[in-house]
């Protein structure tokens, strides 16, 4: 059988086909070394490609650890897929202040530590008169509407602070312990 073209797939494309066939595939499941896909009996898969349903198709990781390849085995068809590293959710610890202690996806041994409780507050900011001499006079036009619209930029400003810190921690472990994958970002709020 002649080598297959391989196509580009974004990794829409491919959560989307693996859920329309009924199977899940994780990260760690992709291996670099055993190109198999282990047998779900139940599941067979049909090629985006020429549309033949076979039983098996076959993950490989490429070298770089950046994409993987699916191959349908019958046909021989082809995607390369890119792998997306996500910042799973924190282990928390009374360390002795509470501690979110975020791990790599990678599974390696470093980890990154966020202290909520020590964090200050982020300033809650009132739109006061100029010509005022007291602040009773400079917030007289103050209603209760601004004070909870300010609360809420307020907790808007400390959770973009915080995916920043975190975002920054990830990009600089990566550039350090794995270089060449991109990174993970926080996932939009
Ligand atoms: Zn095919
Ligand atoms: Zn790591």
């Amino acid at each position: 059988m002649p080598e297959q073209t391989v196509t580009q797939w974004t990794r829409p494309q491919w959560d989307q086909y693996i859920q329309q066939v009924n199977d899940s595939v994780t990260y760690p499941e992709i291996s670099s070394h055993q190109p198999l896909r282990p047998a779900f009996p139940t599941i067979t898969y049909t090629c985006p490609v020429c549309l033949y349903t076979q039983s098996g198709i076959d993950l490989v990781q490429s070298e770089n650890g950046e994409t993987f390849t699916a191959t349908w085995r019958d046909c021989e068809h082809r995607v390369s897929v890119p792998i997306v590293d996500e910042i799973p959710p924190p282990s928390f610890l009374h360390d002795p202040v509470l501690t979110a202690r975020f791990h790599c996806p990678r599974h390696c041994s470093w980890s990154y530590d966020e202290f909520p409780s020590l964090e200050p507050a982020a300033p809650i900011r009132l739109r006061a008169r100029a010509q005022a001499s007291t602040l009773t006079e400079a917030l007289a036009g103050v209603t209760q509407e601004d004070i909870t619209a300010a609360i809420t930029t307020a907790a808007d400003e400390r959770d973009r602070a915080f995916r920043a810190r975190l975002k920054d921690a990830y990009a600089r472990h990566y550039a350090q312990a794995h270089p060449g994958i991109t990174a993970p970002t926080p996932a939009a709020p």
